[in-house]
């Protein structure tokens, strides 16, 4: 069982490595670059597992409850090096303190108020929290993240999201956004470079506040987000299904 469940997950993984190493060879970078982030939401343990066992590193999950359940049941069953866990969705501010002890990494910080506790639980328990900004750049209704669909509005965001340099345990390394689901892949590329393009005007803007990540691509889009500068991949089915 576990045997065929490494089998499934190393052929996947190396069919999504080749794609994203050809992906970086077409746009010029390093594979290097990019950091694959496992998504396994919704898998089991075993398959969890497995994956570490295949190699992965990150582990992105999406909801506060199923990474109370994970975390410690993974700590307990995997010898090997412990993962670095990724909070990427919505985060409600009731969830705060849980979320803050069980991932190293959250990409769904997507308000001042959200902010504002975090930097409090951070400082309660004296330590930094990296995180990333999700940024809605498609202006798609039922998508959370800072409103950055308009470029004329970007200056007022920019100055809006100067007040996280005074979060001073929050360690904000990029920018985050998911594409819309398009039937091309091509036709997200454009939401990803937007995501590029925010990035290098809040860092013009607003200097020393945002880092220089920028997390977009899951499975169906990957290899457009790495092609316009991803430095984090989130992918979930083509690893595990
Ligand atoms: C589920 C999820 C992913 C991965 O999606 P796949 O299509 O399975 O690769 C990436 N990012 C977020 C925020 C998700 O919720």
């Amino acid at each position: 069982m576990a045997a065929e469940l490494n089998r499934k997950i190393a052929g996947n993984l190396a069919r999504v490595e080749a794609r994203l190493a050809a992906a970086c060879m077409r746009a010029g970078r390093q594979r290097s670059e990019v950091t694959l982030v496992a998504v396994s939401k919704t898998r089991s343990l075993p398959e969890t597992i497995a994956a570490c066992a295949c190699g992965v590193r990150h582990l992105g999950e999406n909801r506060v409850e199923e990474l109370q359940v994970k975390v410690p049941a993974l700590a307990q069953c995997w010898q090997g090096e412990p993962p670095i866990w990724h909070m990427i969705g919505h985060l409600q501010s009731r969830k705060v303190r849980d979320v803050v002890s069980l991932c190293q990494v959250l990409h769904s910080l997507d308000s001042l108020v959200l902010a504002t506790k975090l930097e409090a639980q951070a400082t309660q328990r004296d330590m930094i929290l990296p995180v990333l900004l999700e940024c809605n750049v498609s202006g798609e209704p039922n998508k959370y993240g800072f409103h950055a669909w308009e470029q004329p509005g970007w200056p007022a965001l920019a100055e809006e999201l100067l007040h996280l340099g005074e979060c001073k345990h929050l360690q904000v390394r990029g920018l985050m956004t998911m594409a819309p689901i398009v039937d091309e892949p091509q036709a997200a590329r454009p939401y990803f470079s937007r995501l590029r393009e925010l990035r290098a005007f809040l860092q013009r803007q607003i200097p020393g506040v945002i880092g220089p990540d920028l997390s977009m691509g899951m499975t169906d889009d990957f290899e457009i987000a790495a092609e316009e500068g991803a430095t984090l991949v989130r992918i979930g089915r083509a690893i595990f299904d």
